[in-house]
C-alpha cells in the first residue's frame, strides 16, 4: 500500500514512509526495553516500591471526638480537635501514594454507639474503634493523640507500640526515624531532639489483630508544642512524617502477614 503510494506522489511520499517506520521502530524499541528491564529488575526494588500501594488499605484513628474532649489547656483548646485535624492531614497525605484510607472518625464524634458490648461509654467507644480497625483488615493502623504531662517542661513526640510486637516496634521505629528527620530536624531545625518508641499495653494496640502503632504528636501542657499544635504547616509536617514512617516500614518488607 505505502508503496504504491510513494511511487505515485514520488519522493515527498517515500520520505514520510522512512520517517514513519523510524518512529515506529523506535517505539517498538523503547516498548521492548521496557519489557526487558522489567523482566531483570523485577525483584529489585525499583518495581518494588510501588507493590505495596495498589490498595492496601491503612486505618487513621483519631482519638477521642464528641462528648470527650481528651485532654485540653487553660484556652479551651481540645485534644479531640487537633487528633482529627491531624487525622484528616494524614489520610490526605496517604491518598496521595495510592493507599485506600480509613477513617474510624471524620468528623467530631465518639463512637460508643456504634459498639454491642455493655459496658462503660469509655471502653464502648474504644470497642468500636478496635471493631473498625479489626473488621477492614489493614495493612496497618495509626491512632493519633496529643500528650498532656503535669510538667510544662515535658514535650516530644512519642510512639506507642505493643510490647514484644516486633512488627510494631519496627513501624513505630520507622516513624521515629521520620519525625527525627522532617519534623525536628528539617522542619525545627534542631537535630539534638529526637522522639521517642515506647512500648505500652494500650487497649488498642493489645486488641487489634494487626501491627500498629499511637502516636502522641505533642504535649499540649508545653508551651512551645502547644503553639506548633495550633500550627497548620506544623501539623501537615506531623502528618507527612508519618506518612513517610509507614511507607519506609512497608518497603522494608514488613506489613504483610
Ligand atoms: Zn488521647
Amino acid at each position: 500500500m505505502w508503496g504504491q503510494h510513494s511511487c505515485a506522489m514520488k519522493r515527498k511520499p517515500v520520505f514520510y514512509v522512512i520517517k514513519l517506520n523510524k518512529k515506529l521502530l523506535l517505539l517498538a524499541g523503547v516498548v521492548l526495553l521496557l519489557i526487558i528491564g522489567r523482566a531483570i529488575f523485577r525483584n529489585s526494588i525499583v518495581f518494588n516500591i510501588f507493590k505495596y500501594q495498589k490498595g492496601e488499605t491503612i486505618v487513621v484513628d483519631p482519638g477521642h471526638g464528641g462528648i470527650d474532649g481528651g485532654t485540653s489547656d487553660k484556652t479551651g483548646l481540645l485534644e479531640k480537635d487537633i487528633n482529627l485535624d491531624v487525622g484528616l492531614k494524614l489520610k490526605k497525605e496517604l491518598l496521595v501514594e495510592g493507599f485506600r484510607v480509613l477513617m474510624t472518625r471524620e468528623k467530631d464524634e465518639s463512637l460508643e454507639e456504634r459498639s454491642k458490648i455493655d459496658s462503660s461509654r469509655y471502653r464502648r467507644d474504644l470497642d468500636a474503634r478496635k471493631t473498625i480497625i479489626n473488621e477492614n483488615n489493614p495493612t496497618t493502623y495509626v491512632s493519633i493523640h496529643v500528650n498532656s504531662s503535669p510538667s510544662s517542661k515535658a514535650k516530644g513526640i512519642k510512639i506507642y507500640y505493643y510490647p514484644g510486637s516486633t512488627e510494631g516496634e519496627m513501624l513505630a521505629d520507622s516513624i521515629r526515624q521520620s519525625v527525627d528527620t522532617y519534623v525536628y530536624e528539617k522542619y525545627l531545625k534542631d537535630d539534638t531532639f529526637k522522639a521517642e518508641i515506647i512500648p505500652e499495653d494500650y487497649f488498642i494496640l493489645r486488641e487489634t489483630e494487626m501491627a500498629g502503632v499511637l502516636v502522641e504528636i505533642g504535649f499540649i501542657t508545653n508551651p512551645e508544642e502547644n503553639k506548633l499544635l495550633q500550627n497548620e504547616r506544623y501539623k501537615r509536617r506531623v502528618a507527612y512524617a508519618i506518612k513517610k514512617g509507614i511507607i519506609e516500614y512497608l518497603k522494608s518488607g514488613q506489613g504483610d502477614g
